[in-house]
């Protein structure tokens, strides 16, 4: 079962990646630090629905 999840920036809110991820093994939201081409720097992105 995976789930697809996008990845947003904390900064600035976009939306800036999808990926899909194992729910029974990561219940939780995660956070992953990715390239942010707003912010133009890397910034902590999270889950969103
Ligand atoms: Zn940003």
């Amino acid at each position: 079962m995976r789930d697809k999840v996008i990845l947003a920036c904390t900064e600035c809110k976009e939306r800036n990646y999808n990926k899909t991820k194992n729910k029974r093994l990561h219940p939780e939201r995660v956070e992953y630090k990715k390239y942010c081409p707003r912010c133009n720097t890397h910034r902590p992105h999270k889950e969103t629905k």
